[in-house]
């Protein structure tokens, strides 16, 4: 790539239209650590100190999300610098083929970076797994796995006493949400749609630090870290929709650079708090497991019912 990283002179390795910046390899490594640290700061994501459950998939943005959280760890350079206890937590979906090696890339991973590693089985804890599910005709298979993720990634940040848990959604996933969201004005989702989610009651805070980077910074950085996610895909991801709203937002950001940021800091910035002074439906107590929820019993509740124990 021709051009000079702006930073140091050396030869440009990536050019970042929204922000018409060129960088060196070593320099766009610094820049994406040095901006998501300040998207905690700016959004109070972690305090030093604090205990952070990162969740793994094996993945590459929750890889990426790991090693930038270790490499703020470990660096003195105040500019990057964030001490706090970093752990990780996989969980293991019960999708033959597929997630042994979700879990084994994690643990590797982990091990690698020194990180303490957590691996739960779903079927422990739910009595069924995503194949039980995949194996019934009902709600799509990725809907029922997004409420069981959010049920037990919570169950165990609360068990074990963590104060944040953090995944991986970058830039592209929450600006494909908010997006999907507008267009069919579903506004109670909007509501509760937030990259830093306070604890509550039986509910850990949760944090997306790395919402402010976009999909392709993600990857340009997992490349030249050298992380290696999982090389299969899941057998269930079939959800074309998302897919979609992410084609059309790059077509847009191609033609309008920082279009993404833009309208996800303006979601926040200026239509969530419309949102939340309109008032949104409390949250109450889970009849069955007492786990906050918006009604008497929780989404993940009413799928046990449904599909376990198998
Ligand atoms: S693709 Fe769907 S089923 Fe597979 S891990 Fe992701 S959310 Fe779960
Ligand atoms: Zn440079
Ligand atoms: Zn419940």
């Amino acid at each position: 790539m021709a051009g000079r990283c702006k930073w140091c002179g050396d030869d440009m390795e990536v050019f970042l239209p929204y922000a018409r910046l060129g960088l060196c390899k070593s320099h766009f490594k610094y820049y994406v650590v040095r901006r998501v640290k300040r998207t905690i700061e700016r959004y109070g994501m972690i305090k030093p100190r604090e205990r952070v459950l990162v969740a793994l998939s094996g993945g590459k943005d929750s890889l990426v999300l790991l090693h930038v959280l270790s490499t703020m760890n470990e660096s003195n350079d105040p500019k990057i610098s964030l001490k706090c206890e970093v752990e990780a937590v996989t969980l293991d979906l019960g999708i033959r083929g597929y997630s042994e090696g979700c879990v084994e890339t994690a643990r590797a991973y982990c091990e690698k970076l020194g990180v303490p590693h957590h691996a739960v089985k779903m079927v422990e804890l739910a009595g069924f797994t995503m194949d039980d599910v995949a194996s019934r005709r009902g709600r799509p298979v990725c809907s029922v796995c997004g409420v069981v993720k959010r049920h037990f990634l919570n169950k165990v940040g609360v068990e074990m006493g963590f104060d944040r848990l953090a995944t991986g959604h970058n830039l592209d996933d929450e600006a494909a949400v908010i997006f999907s969201n507008y267009l069919s004005a579903n506004v109670e989702f909007l509501s509760r749609q937030s990259p830093i989610l306070p604890s509550r009651e039986g509910m850990i805070s949760r944090i997306k630090p790395l919402f402010e980077i976009s999909e392709r910074e993600t990857m340009i950085y997992a490349q030249f870290q050298g992380l290696t996610p999982i090389d299969r895909g899941c057998p269930y991801a079939i959800d074309p929709s998302t897919h979609r709203f992410k084609m059309v937002l790059n077509v847009l950001e191609k033609e309008m650079p920082a279009t993404k940021i833009r309208m996800v800091r303006g979601f926040l910035e200026r239509v969530k708090p419309l949102l939340e002074r309109d008032g949104t439906t409390p949250l109450r107590k889970c009849a069955m497991c007492g786990y906050p929820s918006p009604s008497e019993i929780c989404s993940f509740c009413r799928l046990r019912k449904n599909y376990g124990p198998m």
